[in-house]
């Protein structure tokens, strides 16, 4: 192993489980988690907000202002409460509204955008520096860390995934039906492999997880081997 304490990278399609993956990782080897998904969110949600989404176009000039001004501070905090780390934009907590589908819908043409991904992989290459990281994405493998220890990339069929995200989202309350979410995830996916800035694809050193037909616990479990066998 390169770092002393590795990092690992774990990519793959919209809705097939990354963050879980990540965060059983993260919690069985005490490692911190980062959702790279939720920091492109968290800047969609500010796109929306600010009505800087009108007529189909996003009005990338003020949303560059924005950054430069320092009006997109974003971050995580552990909530002791609901065991998990929440996403914060300038110091709100957005970690519900960033899951719905009207950010969902936009997070990819807002990802697409090259200085929206400069901005945000250079504060998750400062989170990730020191390494005990678990971080999951479209590029964290193949642009973020291309040097990571371990590299997953994640998948599953498009039904199976879009079923488990509207599961998802019916369970928490939200107004949806089974083929917009199978919509959004097959959209999502057009968009984040055929863009030009780092697109979603496996690194050539990535190991490839289908777990279409595969529990929780064991895509863990395998993984956690992965972990342990990194010399
Ligand atoms: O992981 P999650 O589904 O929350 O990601 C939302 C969207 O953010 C993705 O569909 C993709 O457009 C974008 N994304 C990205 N690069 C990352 C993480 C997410 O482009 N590293």
């Amino acid at each position: 192993m390169k770092n002393k304490k590795p990092i690992i990278a774990i990519d793959g399609h919209s809705s097939c489980g990354k963050s879980t993956l990540a965060k059983g990782l993260a919690k069985h080897f005490k490692y911190k988690y980062i959702d790279t998904g939720a920091m492109y969110r968290a800047v969609t949600l500010y796109v929306i907000e600010n009505m800087l989404f009108r007529k189909k176009n996003i009005d990338e000039i003020k949303l560059k202002n924005a950054f430069e001004n320092g009006d997109v501070k974003i971050g995580f905090q552990y909530n002791p409460k609901t065991l998990k780390s929440e996403t914060f934009l300038n110091g709100k907590n957005i970690e519900n509204k960033i899951r719905g589908l009207e950010v969902s819908n936009l997070v990819s043409p807002v990802a697409v955008i090259p200085f929206v991904r400069h901005e945000l992989v250079s504060l998750q290459r400062e989170m990730g520096k020191e390494g005990g990281i678990v971080m999951d994405g479209r590029d964290i493998g193949t642009n973020v860390f291309p040097n990571a220890d371990l590299k997953i990339f994640l998948t599953a069929d498009a039904k199976i995934r879009a079923q488990r995200r509207y599961k998802e989202l019916k369970d928490n309350g939200q107004d949806v039906s089974f083929d917009e979410v199978l919509k959004n995830v097959t959209e999502r996916d057009k968009i984040d492999s055929t863009r030009k800035t780092n697109p979603l694809k496996q690194a050539k050193d990535a190991v490839l997880l289908d777990n279409s037909h595969v529990s929780i616990d064991e895509q863990l479990k395998n993984a956690i081997n992965l972990v342990e066998s990194l010399t």
